[in-house]
């Protein structure tokens, strides 16, 4: 393939997107990226696009702020005139929102070659907006890129490896990420210095199903309250989770700042005693900076983090947040195992789809 569309919309996509983009450039692969809009923020968007150097997205659908249904529908719309003029040779998306979804069905009905980077997670809880974008995307997509053995097994076990696409494991693009930004991160941030704290907790909520159920986020804020009065806990603040806590809630004990950069995150990450999140991402990002995470979460993409001891699943149970602070916060663990590749996924990537 010598011309891919790239779909691009929300935070973790930006992250994952910058690896590839720049072996693209590398290969004198022509790359033009497509930002659906769904995170629109300069702290949520440009920010990412800015430090990481990622190429300027050829179009912006600004397309936000609406129902799944809506979202999902506008996007496919506005996606689909696009592949129809710029007739590339692959459409590749990113992990699973809206933005992946939209892209995957655009390119499936002009029936475009899809490829999929992050293929195989499966959090085995169709609740999950997430859970339904990933398996639908899957199913229609050529090439699939799966970060872990685990995923590869969740598509063998699905039957895909009867189907006419290719599953290829090319390791986590975000090890990728953090690697290779690591270093711009000790010399650009000045995060440690802003918070001011020496000894902190590094805490992230953003999963609509904490946010969305008052019960949940309230034992959540209170578990993390309670941590507060043992060792500060620093929370960059996602808009949803700020504007439902700024409508319904007391404001919590702990400290809460403004969603931060990709630089300022991996310096957070690299200085905090340890991670408590329902990300996707930062659990790994956690284990890629040899932290322990707690995980408010019923279940995990990322198995092997918790089977192998670096990371404990509490849903929003305040009193099971408290137990795995304790029993985490002592523990000694050997992060040097390779879960997921050593910071080559995007290479390996770029190199098969050039192969097609
Ligand atoms: N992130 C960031 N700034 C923040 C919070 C998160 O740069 O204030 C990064 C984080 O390091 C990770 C990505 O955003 O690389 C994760 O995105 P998010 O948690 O929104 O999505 P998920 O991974 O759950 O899909």
């Amino acid at each position: 393939m010598d011309k891919i569309i790239t779909i691009v919309g929300a935070r973790p996509q930006f992250i994952k997107a910058a690896t590839l983009s720049r072996q693209f450039l590398i290969r004198g692969i022509d790359e033009k990226i497509v930002h659906t809009g769904q995170h629109f923020d300069e702290n949520m968007s440009q920010v990412f696009f800015e430090e990481m150097e990622i190429p300027k997205p050829a179009y912006n659908l600004d397309i936000h702020g609406l129902s799944h249904g809506a979202m999902t529908g506008r996007m496919l719309e506005g996606i689909e005139s696009i592949l129809q003029n710029e007739k590339p040779d692959g459409v590749l998306v990113y992990g699973d929102t809206n933005s992946t979804l939209s892209g995957a069905l655009a390119a499936s009905k002009l029936q475009i070659p899809l490829i999929h980077v992050e293929a195989g997670l499966r959090s085995f809880n169709m609740q999950m907006p997430e859970e339904i974008n990933r398996i639908l995307t899957d199913r229609i997509s050529n090439v699939l890129f799966c970060p872990t053995d685990t995923a590869v097994a969740n598509l063998k076990r699905e039957g895909f490896d009867a189907m006419p696409v290719q599953i290829i494991k090319n390791g986590d693009v975000m090890q990728d990420a953090a690697m290779f930004y690591a270093e711009s991160a000790m010399l650009k941030s000045s995060i440690i210095k802003k918070i001011g704290f020496k000894k902190f907790v590094l805490a992230t909520i953003h999963r609509q199903e904490n946010t969305d159920s008052p019960e949940n986020l309230r034992n959540i804020i209170h578990g993390l309250d309670q941590i507060n009065k043992q060792i500060p806990v620093v929370v960059p603040m996602h808009p949803r989770t700020r504007n439902i806590l700024a409508h319904n809630f007391q404001l919590p004990e702990f400290t809460i700042i403004d969603p931060v950069g990709y630089f300022d995150m991996i310096m957070l990450l690299k200085s905090c005693e340890l991670v408590i999140t329902d990300s996707g991402g930062v659990q790994k990002e956690a284990f890629f900076f040899g932290k322990h995470c707690i995980t408010l979460r019923e279940q995990t993409e990322w198995t092997e983090l918790v089977d192998n001891g670096f990371n404990i699943l509490v849903g929003s149970n305040s009193e099971k947040l408290q137990s795995a602070f304790d029993i985490l916060k002592d523990r000694k663990s050997d992060f040097s195992l390779n879960l997921y590749g050593r910071g080559h996924a995007a290479e390996i990537a770029a190199k098969e789809i050039q192969k097609i």
